[in-house]
C-alpha cells in the first residue's frame, strides 16, 4: 500500500481515485494550492463538484486546512497531525511576493491573543508576506 492509501485508510476514508490523486498532489507540493491549482494538476480528470467534495471531506476529517492569503482564492495545505476531533492550527502562513506561493510555517506559532470582553475567537490566521527562502537564494 502506498503512503497516500495508508493515510486515507488511517482516516477511514475510502480510497477513491479522486481522493488519492488530490492528496498525493497536496503532499507533493510544499506550498498551499487553490481549487484552480488542483484542477489543473489533475488535468480535468474530475469535475469541479467531485473536487470540491473531496476537499470538503478532507477538511472535515482533519487531513487538510484552509490557508488564507491575499490572492482572493482559498488555498489548502495538508495538516500535520489533525483529526476529526482535533482540528486546530497554531502556525503562521507565509506568502512570498516573488513566487506567489503561500507556505505553512509550522515552527512559528501564533502568539496568544487576548481579546476584549465580549469577543470570542473562532479562527486565527496570521499571514506574513515577504520573500521566501527559495527566492532569497536565487
Ligand atoms: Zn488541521
Ligand atoms: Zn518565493
Ligand atoms: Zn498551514
Amino acid at each position: 500500500m502506498d503512503r497516500v492509501a495508508k493515510i486515507l485508510k488511517n482516516y477511514r476514508l475510502k480510497n477513491t481515485s479522486c481522493r488519492h490523486d488530490v492528496l498525493q498532489i497536496l503532499l507533493n507540493h510544499d506550498h498551499a494550492m487553490s481549487h484552480a491549482d488542483l484542477e489543473s494538476a489533475v488535468e480535468d480528470s474530475y469535475d469541479r463538484v467531485t473536487l470540491y467534495r473531496t476537499l470538503k471531506t478532507f477538511q472535515e476529517k482533519g487531513l487538510i486546512h484552509k490557508v488564507l492569503d491575499d490572492s482572493g482564492a482559498t488555498k489548502y495545505a495538508p495538516c500535520s497531525d489533525c483529526s476529526v476531533e482535533e482540528h486546530h492550527h497554531e502556525h503562521i502562513h507565509f506568502k512570498c511576493n516573488k513566487c506567489g506561493n503561500t507556505v505553512c510555517i509550522e515552527d512559528v506559532t501564533i502568539p496568544q491573543i487576548i481579546l476584549p470582553e465580549g469577543f470570542s475567537i473562532e479562527e486565527r490566521n496570521i499571514l506574513i508576506s515577504g520573500t521566501c527562502n527559495i527566492c532569497n537564494n536565487m
